[in-house]
């Protein structure tokens, strides 16, 4: 492809996405694909002659779309958000054609510089303590990760790091592998299966703080776990609190939770990984309170913040615990330019523009409202039996009309509906109530 057709076929690309988006309720949001239905569909291996574009371009909806799950649909209310805009797939299309890898400053000094001022951008939005502001006199900054996964992971290492020279520092005598081994971490046991991957990964024990009645950790319960462990010998050094915990969107109590870390060396890192946009808005700041106490903090603009994925934007106190740990902010070497999708998306909307957003979705699609529009909304009481509320996810996924998936809390089968794409309407969440009902009153008839 010379440079002539990219722009033609650059040009029709546009318009395949933008009409994909703009139709994009016409789909089916989910696929009825059978697993494997791809490989029959393409060749064993890859040609050995070029291919025709024109082919290329056809094989995506005869092959990709029939087994696209359609995130960006209106009909779309699983799991969460990863709501995109075209500002950010602009930016991502420059990201790619400049193609740098921004590993160190002088292999691309805008990638890095652009990265470090969009954190401070964004931490200002949330109203960080200035210590998270690479830009004032504190110590710590910002960087992107790919994931919520991968910062979890990056906090736990440094905390392990950090922890294990303190204690060699006051205890020569013991060795890097004892000390090692007496390590605790812990977190909600409502905290996303990531934690504790963290921690697998991470080679540490990770025990799992129970929750209050609203599924959030309380000071109380941490401090408990804490004495025990410590009474035994054992080293607490790292909880990860939650903030919008991924089945019900619960929060931990981080203004409690946080003296107790910071009075016991504990690294408290914050996981926000969907919740963590709404707290632009000034209403829902409130919530982050307690965020002071915090060691790292994380969330994921490509969740609710119209930025495309990947962008995971982790905040530390202390930069020199990350890079004194790593001598790097992240796991890869490589880093794509992906604070270009950030200037786009914060520049084109301003930060009115991305609140009135985040309220739409969070507060006015919400009738009656529940917290961040997120999870939390029951469907329980429709049919009221475990086995039926399976049966209603199955006819509701088996429809094909709107897309949820369950979550299990105090034992009881939810249905979470959680409101993701940007063009989801007032008109669409009535639809998908209505289906809902029908589908539930069906249920109920046929088993009375
Ligand atoms: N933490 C929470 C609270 C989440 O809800 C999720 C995903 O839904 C994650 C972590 C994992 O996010 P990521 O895919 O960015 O690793």
């Amino acid at each position: 492809m010379d440079a002539a057709e990219f722009r033609r076929r650059g040009r029709e690309m546009v318009d395949y996405v933008a009409d994909y988006l703009e139709n994009i309720e016409e789909r089916p949001v989910s696929s009825d694909v059978e697993p494997g239905y791809l490989r029959s569909l393409i060749p064993t291996e890859a040609p050995l002659e070029p291919d025709n574009y024109d082919d290329i371009i056809k094989d995506v909806e005869r092959v990709i779309m029939p087994g696209i799950t359609h995130w960006n649909s209106p009909y779309f209310y699983a799991y969460f958000p990863a709501s995109n805009s075209y500002p950010a797939m602009l930016a991502d299309m420059l990201c790619g054609g400049l193609g740098c890898i921004g590993f160190t400053w002088a292999a691309s000094p805008a990638c890095t510089e652009l990265e470090t001022v969009m954190l401070d951008w964004l931490g200002k939005m949330l109203k960080l303590p200035d210590h998270f502001i690479a830009g004032t006199h504190g110590r710590g900054g910002g960087v992107i990760q790919g994931t919520a996964s991968e910062a979890t992971l990056m906090a736990l290492l440094a905390a392990r790091c950090k922890t294990l020279r303190r204690i060699r520092a006051a205890n020569s005598e013991l060795s890097e592998g004892e000390i090692r081994s007496k390590l605790v971490a812990y977190t909600s046991e409502q905290a996303h299966s990531s934690v504790e991957r963290a921690s697998l990964i991470g080679d540490v024990t990770m025990r799992m703080v129970p929750t209050d009645s609203t599924y959030a950790v309380r000071g109380s319960m941490l401090k408990k776990m804490l004495e025990e462990d410590k009474a035994a010998g054992l080293i607490p050094f790292y909880f990860c609190a939650t903030l919008g915990t991924t089945a019900s969107c619960a929060f931990d109590n981080i203004t409690e939770l946080g003296p107790i870390c910071n009075k016991e060396h504990v690294w408290m890192h914050i996981d926000a990984a969907y919740a963590g946009s709404a707290f632009i808005c000034p209403e829902f700041r409130p919530l982050l309170n307690g965020i002071e106490f915090a060691d790292s903090f994380n969330f994921n603009p490509h969740k609710w913040l119209l930025v495309n994925f990947d962008c995971s934007t982790m905040w530390v106190k202390k930069r020199e615990d990350i890079i004194g740990a790593f001598n790097h902010w992240q796991i890869p070497l490589g880093r794509r330019f992906r604070s270009l999708k950030m200037w786009f998306v914060f520049r084109s909307y301003g930060i009115q523009g991305l609140q009135a957003y985040i309220r739409k979705v969070g507060v006015q699609l919400n009738d009656p409202p529940c917290i961040f529009s997120l999870n939390g909304t029951v469907c329980n009481d429709l049919v009221g039996s475990n086995d039926l509320n399976q049966l209603l996810l199955k006819r509701i996924t088996n429809s094909r009309e709107i897309h949820l998936v369950p979550c299990q809390l105090s034992g009881v089968f939810v249905l979470r509906f959680a409101i993701c794409a940007r063009s989801t309407d007032s008109r669409h969440i009535q639809h998908a109530w209505r289906h809902i009902t029908q589908l539930s009153c069906e249920l109920l008839q046929e088993n009375h």
